[in-house]
């Protein structure tokens, strides 16, 4: 083989292997793609599928909520110790903003308003009552046991 020839084997060689790159670069990107969207696809499902569940446990909450028998006694349980505590957190983030619930339809409203916006009811604001039998609570005396593992 002469130095030309050689040369453009060579160069042929290259070629092809560029193009067998080329072919592979978008064999790969279109499978790139395919990935992205089925994963987006399946992403999109599963979110639905989540919101069926949440609407399905809330229907089913609604159901057995007031059975104390039921076999999820302790999700509900454990739901009820949760919407109290959420309740309290709300009213003392409502009493930093100034604001009150309505004692007649129970929108959110600001304290200073005379009448509510929503039923038109007259605000009348309760001041809280001063907890009563406070006195009455048992002193809690907690025992302290020193563990003799703790070595400090
Ligand atoms: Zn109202």
């Amino acid at each position: 083989m002469g130095f030309v020839d050689s040369v453009k084997d060579i160069a042929g060689k290259f070629g092809e292997s560029v193009e067998r790159g080329a072919k592979s670069v978008s064999n790969s990107s279109k499978k790139f793609a395919e990935k992205t969207r089925l994963k987006r696809e399946i992403s999109h499902i599963e979110s639905d599928i989540d919101t069926d569940y949440i609407e399905l446990g809330k229907a089913m909450y609604e159901k057995v909520c007031d059975d104390t028998d039921s076999e999820f006694a302790v999700t509900i349980a454990d739901i009820k110790e949760k919407n109290g505590k959420l309740e309290e957190l709300r009213a003392l983030l409502m009493n930093l903003e100034d604001r009150i619930t309505c004692s007649s339809c129970g929108a959110n409203i600001r304290k200073e308003q005379a009448y509510c916006d929503k039923c038109g009811a007259k605000v009348i604001i309760i001041a809280p009552e001063p907890a009563e039998g406070e006195e009455e609570k048992e002193e809690v005396t907690a025992e302290v046991v020193y563990s003799s593992d703790e070595t400090e």
